[in-house]
């Protein structure tokens, strides 16, 4: 068997956990790919796949640095050679760009300088993505690192839809605008549904639902992200999994000032305790649904939020396309959860939208159409792929 001429390892660092994938870029496929979860905790769990073998196990991962390593012994243990796959490159998935880096850039130390002090924009992303970096670039310091960043597709928003209507010096002072996350995600999926569809993605209105944990919309004008539901940070927007989404801001300032809580406690309540987390006790829908049919009333509600903010978001980005061509359903509930997508679409055949509920509920599992045939607005789910997209990227940026 001969192997792959080049592959790029991407990483995604988190605070607790490093997720990584041994990309095939020309192929399109991820040879190895894994994650240790739990870093600097007394046990961190590792899985790590290769061809068709799997290791899953409790070890000792004091810190990052600790849990890359352990990633290549892992990988040695599986009986795969880096150097035999041809590795070119490392790709970091970076949040946040700020309003300086877009394009994929190579990594040097002016740049990790950069990306450490936009953290204060994404405190709780920025920091183990630069610890990322650091770590890797140790470990692999003869190949280049590129950094791809999740803000990236929406840079380009129209002012309109990137500014919020706060004071002009205030916002001016403190890069305060919307800009957006899940860009590559957003990307890929409405360059994937172009292909499927056999059209130019210069031409289509498309609207991508990201529905994972984390959840986002976004409206693409052909080709340009013209809105999107994550704002200044990832927690604007979509119900997500522990996040609430829009709210009114005056709920900050009540649980300040009323309930007494600290902006630590507030910050905590609204991105990791809400959510379907807050209203139903659980997170994965796959739960959600089974209490549900069990006859649970607190998670029947969370649902019906979930999908009437949806609904919202389906309608207002398509005032704001004036009609859409697509609309893509994808990540962890939107490429698995046929009734998430039924109750999101329903009743919007006046607006062009039509589903078949035998092509929604077929349990195929790749990129498809699931409108009728009769549908002005194709509806498609797109299988995600962030790593294949920051691979690409990664080899795009070097040329
Ligand atoms: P992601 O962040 O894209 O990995 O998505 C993770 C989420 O997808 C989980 O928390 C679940 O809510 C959801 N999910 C995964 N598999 C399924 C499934 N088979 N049915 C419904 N929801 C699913």
């Amino acid at each position: 068997m001969t192997g792959p001429e080049t592959t790029v390892l991407v990483v995604n660092s988190g605070s607790s956990s490093l997720k990584f994938s041994l990309v095939d870029p020309a192929a399109g496929v991820a040879l190895a790919d894994g994650i240790i979860e739990r870093i600097c905790e007394e046990t961190s769990h590792a899985k790590l796949g290769y061809r068709d073998q799997e290791i899953a196990r409790e070890v000792r991962a004091a810190d990052h640095d600790a849990a890359l390593r352990l990633v290549f012994d892992l990988f040695a243990e599986l009986g795969g050679d880096l150097d035999a796959l041809g590795l070119v490159a490392v790709g970091h998935r970076m949040v946040h760009g700020g309003q300086r880096y877009h394009a994929p850039t190579l990594i040097d130390d002016a740049v990790v300088a950069d990306l450490a002090e936009l953290s204060p924009l994404a405190p709780l992303h920025n920091p183990p993505g630069v610890l990322g970096i650091e770590v890797a670039q140790r470990i692999l310091p003869e190949l280049p690192h590129v950094a791809v960043f999740d803000t990236a597709f929406f840079h380009d928003l129209p002012a309109a839809a990137a500014t919020y209507a706060i004071d002009a010096d205030v916002a001016a002072q403190w890069q305060i605008r919307r800009y957006g996350f899940h860009g590559t995600s957003h990307r890929y999926v409405s360059e994937q549904a172009a292909d499927l569809l056999g059209r130019p993605y210069g031409e289509l209105k498309q609207i991508v639902l990201h529905l994972g944990n984390g959840a986002s919309a976004s409206a693409v004008d052909r080709g340009r992200a013209v809105d999107t539901s994550m704002g200044m940070t990832p927690l604007e927007g979509l119900v997500m999994g522990t996040r609430c989404g829009d709210i009114d801001p005056g709920i900050v300032f009540y649980l300040a000032r009323t309930a007494g809580l600290s902006m630590d406690e507030i910050d905590t309540l609204l991105n990791r305790r809400s959510g379907m987390l807050g209203l139903a006790g659980e997170n994965d829908f796959r739960e959600v649904h089974r209490l549900i049919d069990a006859g649970d009333a607190a998670a029947r509600l969370a649902y019906e939020v979930y999908v009437h903010r949806l609904r919202k978001y389906i309608g207002a980005y398509l005032a704001v396309l004036g009609g859409a061509d697509v609309i893509a359903f994808t990540a962890g509930v939107g490429e698995n959860d046929a009734a998430v997508r039924r109750d999101a679409l329903a009743g919007l055949e006046p607006l062009g939208v039509r589903l078949d509920e035998a092509r929604n509920t077929s349990g195929d599992r790749g990129a498809r159409v699931i409108s009728a045939e009769d549908s002005a607005v194709t509806v498609l789910v797109v299988p995600t792929d962030e790593e294949l997209a920051i691979a690409r990227d990664t080899l795009a940026a070097l040329g």
